[in-house]
């Protein structure tokens, strides 16, 4: 079985900085990739648009872009870089942000919630301070880590109730109300909540949707602790991949779109803790075709490619108001070896590797292959 589909975009994806950019931005070129959203969670942050208001507690878009083309990232034809709102955004840097044509989305980051969000607000701030509405006014798209921040442990994760559904559930009513025209997109979703959420704001609302969401649950997390399953937010429950599978997989389906949230670690597992995200980055589209065959999608129908083109090429750069890309790739359904990647800062290990128990003695492989022209 052999799929040719156009080149696919990667919606949500950490390209990190220095060293680590050519080697992930080739990785990804070579999965397909016709384009990118890369996430501003640098060091510093990417939390000013242009280059001339850069400081030392912040990079701009506008300079950010450039290290992302200058590492390779010519060879995309979009590269989106969110801007990390922290304290210090305001609404007339949204203004003429936007009015430069260089702002085009922001990201929220709960306060401490994952990997460097120590710079972002509480939401309310932005909710006073009038940010979300010039959004909204200036059609800048707001990029969403749905999960809410500084709870106990049982409110944070238990089978009732976690970070995420309580954001969806209290927090997001808000948002809209405050921002009624604002574009959201929803990010990494994953339970029903969200899904639901989601659907029940038509076009205004967008989500992203992970491999890793799509095909394992807290089950896969826990046994033998595999921590190279460990993101945020958290592989959840049987229920919430199946209202996830659902999502990406129905005919109908205009919002839901690729996002790998693919975030290299050099090191995964420290002494103290865990850094959060998977590798996927060198994967991604080989995962999602198994992960839509695991939900009863048969790709070797006209309407099962259908469906899986809008997915992974179509609707994110409808979502964004670009068009899809006019080159093709093909992901072939024959079995080929993945291996780790190399950097100059260390190996980083793939998801698929990093679950496979066996992977010093037995190479990991994958069912799928892709061949880009
Ligand atoms: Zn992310």
């Amino acid at each position: 079985m052999r799929l040719e589909l156009p080149k696919w975009f990667d919606l949500h994806a950490h390209f990190r900085q220095d060293a680590l950019l050519a080697p992930l931005i080739q990785a990804h070129l070579a999965t397909g990739c016709a384009g990118i959203l890369a996430m501003p969670n640098t060091k510093p942050p990417v939390a000013v648009v242009h280059r001339s208001e850069e400081s030392a507690t912040s990079w701009s878009i506008e300079g950010y872009h450039a290290m992302l083309q200058e590492a390779g990232g010519h060879a995309f034809s979009e590269i989106l870089v969110p801007l990390y709102l922290t304290h210090n955004t305001t609404p007339a840097m949204i203004e003429a942000g936007a009015a430069s044509g260089l702002l085009r989305a922001c990201k929220y980051y709960p306060p401490h919630g994952t990997t460097n969000s120590e710079f972002g607000a509480p939401l309310d701030h932005f909710l006073s301070n009038g940010v979300f509405e010039a959004m909204a006014a200036n059609d800048v798209v707001l990029c969403i880590h749905g999960e809410m921040h500084g709870l106990q442990g049982s409110d944070y994760f238990d089978s009732q109730t976690n970070a995420e559904v309580l954001f969806y559930r209290e927090h997001m009513p808000r948002l809209l109300d405050n921002a009624p025209q604002l574009k959201i997109v929803c990010e990494h979703i994953t339970t029903a909540e969200a899904v639901s959420f989601v659907k029940q704001h038509g076009s205004q609302v967008g989500a992203t949707v992970t491999p890793q969401h799509l095909m394992f649950t807290v089950g896969h997390l826990v046994q033998g602790l595999r921590y190279h399953l460990y993101c945020l937010p958290l592989v959840k429950f049987d229920a919430d991949k199946a209202a996830l599978q659902d999502a990406v997989t129905s005919p109908s389906n205009t919002q839901f779109f690729a996002g790998t949230d693919s975030a290299p670690h050099t090191t995964k597992a420290t002494d103290c803790g865990c850094a959060a995200g998977c590798y996927t980055g060198n994967c991604a589209p080989q995962l999602y075709a198994q992960a839509f065959e695991e939900a009863g999608v048969d790709l070797a129908t006209e309407q099962g490619q259908a469906v899986f083109q809008k997915f992974l090429c179509d609707n994110g750069p409808a979502f964004y108001g670009f068009h899809s890309s006019q080159e093709t790739f093909a992901l072939e359904k024959k079995v080929a070896p993945l291996a780790t990647l190399e950097t100059p800062n260390g190996p980083v290990v793939p998801l698929p590797v990093g679950l496979n128990l066996k992977h010093e003695t037995e190479p990991t492989t994958l069912g799928w292959s892709v061949e880009v022209a």
